[in-house]
């Protein structure tokens, strides 16, 4: 297993630096004891960056993870077991802003029109949701972001706790995909956007729904059996 260095709390997943030994190599990719790079999963794409030794640098271009290991992908092999990791901090910030608006976008479809979210993918410039059973009309986009951007301004804080699997499938049961999760864990990691939404998560999220900036809904499309799909794009908090 790696330790997950921004699992803890909104405020570890501003971390943008650590360092970390490397406790397995492959032919093109290392494992690390401890990590702050996000494996791709949950519609996050992976983190990208570099790690650094006494001597060299290794760009770290893809990251996966598979039974808790996390592995990085690397264009070089780094020549020493102690590594500096620097998370390209752009790409990270973009998903972070991306992940949280999904979060409050998915807490608030379902507070008013009862629609679970059965799927999403996010990137740096833009992210969809698909959300089911659903028919939106274009007075309901308007509403889902005008409800959107009033959590922004009121500025919700964003936080991350651990709690009890029972706990989290009594209250939330319903709307979340909890049964997904191997029965095995008993213990979820759990992202609470205020009082606006309250789902299990492995993700790395803002500190506070401001930071998010303005959600714009570029479009909805139906992807059948009463699945709409919305796309959105975010404006920065300054423009
Ligand atoms: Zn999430």
């Amino acid at each position: 297993m790696t330790e997950i260095l921004y699992f803890p709390s909104a405020d570890a997943c501003y971390l943008r630096e650590f360092d970390g030994r490397i406790v397995e190599r492959g032919p093109d990719h290392v494992v690390l004891d401890r990590t702050l790079f996000y494996a791709e999963g949950g519609g996050q794409p992976w983190d990208t960056g570099v790690l650094r030794w006494d001597g060299g640098e290794a760009k770290v271009h893809k990251v996966t993870k598979e039974k808790g290991v996390v592995k990085h992908y690397v264009d070089r092999m780094p020549e020493r077991d102690e590594v500096h990791g620097i998370v390209d901090w752009g790409r990270r910030y973009a998903h972070m802003r991306y992940h949280t608006s999904q979060h409050l976008m998915s807490g608030v479809v379902w507070k008013i029109y009862g629609a679970r979210t059965v799927g999403n993918q996010l990137y740096t410039d833009r992210a969809r949701v698909d959300f089911q059973p659903a028919n939106f009309t274009p007075e309901d986009l308007k509403r889902i972001e005008d409800e959107c951007n009033r959590a922004i301004a009121e500025a919700l804080p964003v936080t991350i706790s651990e709690e009890d699997r029972v706990k989290i499938e009594n209250e939330i049961g319903d709307r979340s995909l909890v049964d997904l999760i191997p029965k095995h864990i008993t213990r979820l990691r759990v992202v609470k956007v205020g009082d606006r939404d309250y789902t299990p998560c492995g993700g790395t999220h803002l500190r506070t729904a401001s930071e998010i900036g303005r959600v714009r809904i570029l479009e909805r499309r139906s992807k059948g059996k009463e699945t709409d799909r919305i796309t959105y794009v975010l404006e920065s908090p300054q423009e």
